[in-house]
């Protein structure tokens, strides 16, 4: 820490940044593609122990894109996604619900860029009476391509399946 500290229009008090978790697949740790970013995301979550079976493409529901800034926090699991075209925001999964409480940071890839494609990866485990069992935000680089696991967080509650429509 001991960034900038600022206060977003959410009045969250945000500091520093949120740094990826690499993902490697066969040694390398770069995506060509959405089905690449898939892989990715399975790959981390099996790693986990969960099987993300669903995995989903964020779009911003005004415009389409499918760019982003994030923030984020890998400590209190939750995660917003603003779209680069329109400035609209969105939550990711339930992360309104623990927003205001959480630290959350600007995602920023290795090489500095800040704008994402995302693969958001929803999983099942042990858990069979569950929805969603753990929800993984994937990002991908639009500059270098490097793709990134920057939150992912646990659901115990049930019914759950709405979330993934929360992309
Ligand atoms: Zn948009
Ligand atoms: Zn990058």
């Amino acid at each position: 820490m001991g960034l900038s500290t600022s206060t977003d229009q959410l009045g969250t008090v945000r500091t520093g940044t949120v740094a990826a978790v690499l993902v490697e697949r066969d040694g390398q740790s770069y995506a060509d593609n959405f089905e690449d970013m898939v892989a990715f995301v399975r790959e981390f979550g099996s790693a986990t122990g969960e099987l993300a079976e669903d995995v989903r493409s964020s779009r911003c529901v005004t415009c389409g894109s499918a760019t982003f800034w994030m923030e984020c926090s890998e400590e209190d699991g939750v995660a917003m996604r603003t779209c680069t075209q329109c400035q609209t925001a969105a939550f990711i999964g339930d992360s309104a619900e623990l927003w205001d409480a959480a630290d959350t940071g600007d995602a920023v890839c290795p090489c500095g860029a800040k704008v994402f494609e995302l693969a958001i990866g929803f999983c099942v485990g042990a858990e069979p009476e569950l929805d969603v069992e753990w929800i993984v935000v994937g990002a991908r680089c639009t500059v270098c391509h490097l793709v990134g696991v920057y939150a992912d967080w646990g659901i115990d509650y049930v019914p759950s399946a709405s979330l993934k429509q929360q992309i």
